[in-house]
């Protein structure tokens, strides 16, 4: 088993969907990754908050296995994210970002996880991401993820961060945003041109689910159906911890293998929009996801 290393954003969100609205909840990138990861492998975590986190989400970290040695507690308050959804819960709007304790933050990483095979850059600003890349050593595979927030605030520095990345995780707006192409499919072409160092591209597709493609061979596959969301947020977060968790349990980063582990990263994004916050992926249940899989394949078999 692969030791994954995750940096990204650690934060409380006010969240508004039609099912209801809930204020500073726990949430962030690497938080929503770490436990999604932590079901199937080992996690180092780096990250900051403020005073003002709730401890107990670390306790819960630690339960899970997630290595918080790298978690950093900084004086001041934590990064703050606040979203409101449209009625098809497929769209959402940002209302407010305050980077808080993130302004100062410069990741450290302890020394016993510089060795981590996997490094997962989640979305948090592109410089943290590169200056954790360059601090790693020789890692086997990295894969990293953004937002629009970069997109529009560090587009050169993020170039970079892909252009260093093996898997570049991003949802179909945001691609489209990226490269200025109105199409997903010649926003990916686009994109994979100008990273040529790619072995995959992977784009969310919300309720359409996922598309993967190296340039050669190419994957879609359906969100898992469900009856009823509660709270996207993390979504992405949480199919990137299954994800990436999934080639760090199994150690074969394949193409063929890439396309299981969307399978993998949908189930466990499916248990995360079932609750507001992480409370879905705290309930989230490791002893059936065979049968979810089995029932997957099933449905997408012809
Ligand atoms: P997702 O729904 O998977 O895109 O991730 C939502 C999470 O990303 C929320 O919990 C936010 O706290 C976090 N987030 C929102 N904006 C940013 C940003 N600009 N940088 C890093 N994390 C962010």
């Amino acid at each position: 088993m692969k030791k994954i290393l995750v940096v990204g954003s650690v934060g409380l969100d006010d969240i508004e969907t039609p099912s209801g609205k809930v204020e500073r909840v726990p949430g962030g990138s690497a938080v929503y990754f770490s436990l999604a990861a932590s079901m199937f492998s080992k996690v180092n975590f780096v990250g900051v908050a403020g005073e003002d986190f709730p401890k107990d989400v670390i306790a819960l970290m630690n339960e899970r296995g997630i290595n918080t040695e790298g978690f950093e507690i900084a004086e001041g308050k934590t990064f703050r994210w606040s979203g409101r959804y449209h009625y098809d819960m497929d769209h959402r709007d940002t209302l407010l970002t305050e980077l808080n304790v993130f302004e100062n933050f410069r990741p450290v990483l302890p020394e016993n996880y510089k060795n981590s095979e996997i490094l997962f850059l989640g979305n948090i600003k592109p410089s943290l991401q590169l200056e954790v890349l360059e601090r790693i050593i020789n890692p086997e595979l990295v894969i990293s993820d953004t937002m629009n927030f970069w997109i529009d605030n560090a587009p050169e520095k993020l170039v970079e961060v892909v252009r260093k990345s093996d898997i570049f995780v991003i949802n179909e707006d945001e691609l489209k945003l990226m490269t200025g192409k109105p199409n997903f499919l010649s926003a990916s072409d686009k994109m994979l041109e100008e990273c040529s160092l790619l072995k995959a591209l992977v784009v969310k597709m919300g309720k359409y689910g996922v598309y993967v493609t190296d340039g050669n061979e190419e994957f879609f596959l359906p969100a898992f159906p469900l009856r009823k969301i509660i709270d996207p947020t993390g979504a992405g977060d949480s199919f990137a911890g299954g994800f990436t968790g999934h080639l760090a349990r199994s150690g074969d980063y394949s193409f063929s293998n890439i396309k299981k582990a969307c399978v993998y990263g949908s189930i466990t994004a499916s248990y995360s929009v079932n609750n507001f916050s992480i409370t879905g992926l705290k309930e989230f249940d490791h002893s059936i996801i065979d049968e979810e899989y089995e029932r997957f394949r099933k449905m997408t078999t012809f």
